[in-house]
């Protein structure tokens, strides 16, 4: 019995052009899956392309924005045409508008909340048909330490993130019938594009994640790469709507 082994599967992981979904298609690819990552900057992708493939691992890059449905679709498709399959979708797109709640326009509340959990149910959706015709598979689903917990410059992101661990829940109940496990992890503080803008937006961050993490450190995208592997792989087959915190211990300390 070999619980780590994803040869001959297909995964698809939204974002996964940097940050922390470079960091879990690694974690995915490193037990053989080939990998599709989903982004708009293509530059990006050329970088992440290469990380992917001097690993030995068989990558392609797909442009699409996933807050529209055709684009998810689209995606998907392109996905089992390049690949054959679809056995793995990394829901990671992610983005923030830091504002207090009174100064957040409607627009940035929906830019965030169609970002951030609109994205995960078209592309989870447009995903479906494609794992149950594998014979089921895993939705990896990104939450958030906001997730969790309240911020003052956070309030999208929050309903966003706390939809997340929600929506996996929901999911996981429905699908459960065609052996899909769909579970969410939520990252404590990772050292990404979108944490570089908060340090520089949020006066005091980078030092009080710092003393807050019992690891006394920021995370990195690397550390991503082992719940990737574990929530993508057999060793997860009984493991379904939970939210698994990475964080160093962020969530658990006083
Ligand atoms: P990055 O900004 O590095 O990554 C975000 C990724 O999302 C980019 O690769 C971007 O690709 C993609 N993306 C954003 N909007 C779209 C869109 N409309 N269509 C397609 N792709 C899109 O940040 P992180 O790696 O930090 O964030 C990844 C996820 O992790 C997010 O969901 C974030 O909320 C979450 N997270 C991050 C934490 C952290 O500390 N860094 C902590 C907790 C959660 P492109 O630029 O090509 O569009």
């Amino acid at each position: 019995m070999n619980l780590f082994d994803l040869k001959g599967k297909v995964a698809v992981i939204t974002g996964g052009n940097g940050g922390i979904g470079l960091g879990m298609a690694q974690g995915i690819a490193s037990l053989g899956a080939a990998i599709v990552i989903a982004g708009r900057n293509e530059e990006k992708a050329a970088d992440a392309l290469k990380a992917l493939r001097d690993m030995g691992a068989e990558a392609s890059f797909i442009a699409a924005d996933v807050t529209k449905k055709a684009e998810c679709q689209a995606l998907i498709a392109s996905a089992i045409q390049k690949h054959g399959r679809v056995d793995i979708l990394v829901n990671n797109a992610g983005t923030s508008v830091r504002k207090m709640p009174q100064d957040l326009s409607e627009d940035e509340w929906h830019h965030v909340l169609d970002t951030n959990v609109t994205s995960a149910f078209l592309c989870s959706q447009a995903a479906y048909p494609a794992v149950v015709k594998a014979g089921g598979g895993k939705m990896i689903n990104i939450g958030s330490m906001m997730s969790l917990f309240g911020a003052p410059y956070a309030t999208a992101y929050c309903a966003s993130k706390g939809g997340i661990v929600q929506m996996t829940r929901a999911m996981a109940t429905a699908w459960a019938k065609d052996n899909i496990q769909v579970n969410a992890v939520l990252p404590g503080w990772i050292d990404t594009d979108l944490t570089k803008r908060a340090r520089q937006q949020v006066q005091g961050l980078h030092d009080s994640v710092e003393k807050r993490t019992p690891h006394g450190r920021w995370g990195t995208p690397e550390d991503m790469a082992g719940i990737a592997a574990f929530l993508a792989s057999s060793a997860s087959d009984f493991v379904t709507g939970t939210a698994i915190p990475v964080d160093g211990g962020f969530s658990i300390a006083m």
